[in-house]
């Protein structure tokens, strides 16, 4: 018999939320809900179906990896959960609220109310040099590092206390003691009630999350709770106990 951690999500109220109240707004408890959430980008002439028909339910206080291999779609995803980008079909609530089919400037303010984003820390120096302060950036090289810069941008991803945290491959660039660093720091973060959501196509990184959503060829591949996730992926559980 299959213990509680490990009966898989398509078979509980996660899969219910998407797949029976299809068009009605989810309850408050519900902070991410997608039903068959679809993106094609068009390649002069042909289409590329990234997405194609994504069903997630994320409640308030979750800890999610989101992954997969290049190319499944994580990116996408991202920028759609993320109110960067809006779906070709499908629904998007974020936080109560139907996103996916309002305007620019209605996304725009929805993001900025109830997202924060972490990226790879060359992300965000490209960021910088975009808003012409990327010298700033060239001035001090050494006095933080990467570690150090990746929880000064947590730390501000948090200010107007977003809804969710949404970290874009936060270790990408990182060796691995200073990702374990940034994980702990996401997992302190997700005990104090912090809804974290994190997208990677490491699964040691995806390991220290509650619960791992796999995206292949642009549909959830799986949807596991933490410990399952190990198993399946035959990867050492990650020690979270210590300290920095
Ligand atoms: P991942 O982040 O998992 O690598 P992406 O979301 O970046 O995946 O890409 C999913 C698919 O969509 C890929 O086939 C990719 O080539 C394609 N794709 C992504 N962005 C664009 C774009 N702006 N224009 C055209 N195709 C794109």
């Amino acid at each position: 018999m299959l213990t509680t951690d490990e009966i898989p999500l398509s078979t509980t109220a996660e899969r219910q939320v998407v797949t029976t109240e299809s068009g009605a707004a989810p309850e408050k408890d519900w902070v991410i809900v997608t039903r068959g959430l679809k993106r094609d980008y068009d390649m002069g002439g042909e289409i590329v179906h990234a997405l194609r028909g994504v069903d997630i339910a994320i409640r308030r206080n979750e800890y999610v990896a989101i992954m997969g291999p290049s190319g499944s779609g994580k990116s996408t995803l991202m920028n759609l959960i993320g109110c960067l980008d809006t779906p070709n079909a499908g629904e998007y609530w974020l936080a109560g609220e139907l996103v996916s089919d309002k305007d620019e400037d209605e996304l725009a303010r929805v993001r900025n109310r109830e997202i924060g984003f972490v990226f790879q820390t060359f992300k965000a120096t490209e960021a910088l040099e975009r808003v012409q302060l990327g010298d700033r950036v060239q001035h001090r090289p050494n006095e933080l590092s990467g570690g150090q810069r990746q929880r000064v941008a947590i730390a501000r991803a948090l200010v107007n206390q977003p809804a969710i945290l949404l970290a874009d491959e936060p270790t990408g660039n990182l060796d691995s003691t200073t990702s374990e660093e940034i994980m702990r720091v996401f997992e302190g973060l997700a005990e104090q009630g912090q809804t974290v959501i994190m997208v990677t196509h490491e699964a040691d990184i995806a390991a220290h999350a509650r619960r791992v959503i796999l995206l292949r060829d642009g549909l959830v591949a799986s949807d596991e709770k933490r410990s399952t996730f190990i198993k399946a992926a035959g990867i050492a559980p990650p020690d979270l106990t210590k300290k920095t």
